[in-house]
């Protein structure tokens, strides 16, 4: 049923990234459900063990005969990478490609997707010592900008914010409190009063994106804090004037544009997530998360190629409309962990990934 190519359509790139199995998953049994083939492949629950990579040379039992069959189902992506892969490699394999697609005029999204605790904040943000995408993102669209600096003007707008619960809250003033989304005639949808911040170069941009980072709700272990049910949206306008006159102003002929980046660490996709490609498509319910279940009926809709795409059911969607499908580039990351107690999550999240391949 799955597709085992990679996504048809160029304007969609879908990776994943499986993360090491970590100390907290040291039951005995343990054992790893995903086999990456190669950069492309990887096989979810193979029949055939696993040999232990992760377990230095300590043997596995043999399988349970009594358990049910292994599904052992293979599946493409544009990139798959293995547990060992840097957050530098997975930018190389993931985002830094579209910076050439927004400085050439479309809009972009990146979506980093998965249960709580499978990698997503990790991949977005990293570490100190191991920066994740979105601090190599902005080095590279500093970097290509500063290569066109003698054709094109460029003015760069920052801003970042959560929703949680179906409300904004603006991340770079929090103080704001509850945000308006608006339809607006001339521009679109526009968040009232939001924040736009214009850095003066990347490492101000940087410093923007850490300030929000810290207003972040943080509460990485608990799987039902409001931090793994909230979605971050970091978005970067670009506003290019082509042939600047010498003192900077607008020429006659000159042509503007301005396109933007979105970059969007998920809520965890563990609720909801059995319900979003079957049964009711528009379910509700306490325990799901509307902006989420919004996202993949988009998605579905994108990928069934429907006229109709249901962006205005969700905040998010709503946020996103300007920047999902249509003529817009999109990078979904898909984390997944290996450990088998995260069995079902897993394989949920292939599935959604496998789906948005069609967009
Ligand atoms: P999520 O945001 O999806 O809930 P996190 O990114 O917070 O998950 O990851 C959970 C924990 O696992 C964190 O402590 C994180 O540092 C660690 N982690 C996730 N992915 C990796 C990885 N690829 N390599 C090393 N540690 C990782
Ligand atoms: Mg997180």
């Amino acid at each position: 049923r799955h597709s085992i190519e990679p996504s048809f359509n160029a304007n969609i790139k879908v990776v994943i990234r499986v993360r090491p199995i970590g100390n907290n998953d040291s039951e005995e049994n343990v054992r790893s459900c995903v086999k990456v083939v190669n950069d492309q492949i990887l096989v979810f629950d193979p029949s055939e063990e696993v040999d232990d990579f992760y377990f230095q040379g300590v043997r596995q039992k043999c399988r349970d005969m009594t358990k049910k069959a292994h599904k052992d189902l293979q599946f493409a992506f544009d990139k798959v990478f293995d547990t060992h892969a840097t957050n530098e490699q997975v930018f190389c394999g993931s985002t830094k490609d579209i910076i050439g697609s927004l400085l050439d005029g479309y809009n972009c999204s990146v979506f980093v997707y998965g249960a709580t605790g499978a990698g997503k904040t990790f991949t977005m943000l990293g570490t100190r010592d191991s920066p994740g995408i979105t601090f190599h993102t902005m080095v590279e669209l500093y970097n290509q900008m500063e290569l066109l600096k003698e054709e094109r003007k460029f003015e760069i707008g920052v801003s970042y914010m959560e929703v949680y619960n179906e409300t904004v809250k603006d991340l770079l003033s929090p103080s704001l409190g509850q945000l308006h989304v608006r339809e607006d005639p001339s521009y679109g949808v526009k968040v009232q009063g939001l924040t736009v911040q214009r850095p003066a170069d990347a490492s101000h941009l940087l410093s923007l994106l850490e300030s929000g980072n810290r207003n972040r709700s943080q509460h990485p272990t608990d799987a039902n804090a409001e931090s793994s049910r909230s979605h971050a949206v970091f978005q970067v306008y670009i506003k290019m004037t082509s042939h600047p006159l010498e003192n900077g102003k607008v020429n006659e002929g000159s042509v503007i544009k301005v396109v933007k980046l979105s970059m969007i660490d998920l809520a965890g996709s563990e609720r909801g997530s059995a319900t979003g490609f079957k049964g009711s498509r528009f379910a509700e319910g306490a325990n799901i998360n509307r902006s989420l279940l919004s996202l993949g009926n988009c998605i579905n809709a994108l990928a069934d190629g429907l006229k109709h795409i249901p962006y205005r059911n969700s905040k998010l969607t709503r946020l996103l409309k300007d920047s999902l499908g249509g003529n817009c580039k999109t990078v979904m990351i898909a984390n997944v962990s290996p450990a088998v107690l995260s069995y079902e999550d897993t394989y949920n999240t292939l599935k959604y990934a496998d789906r948005a391949k069609k967009i």
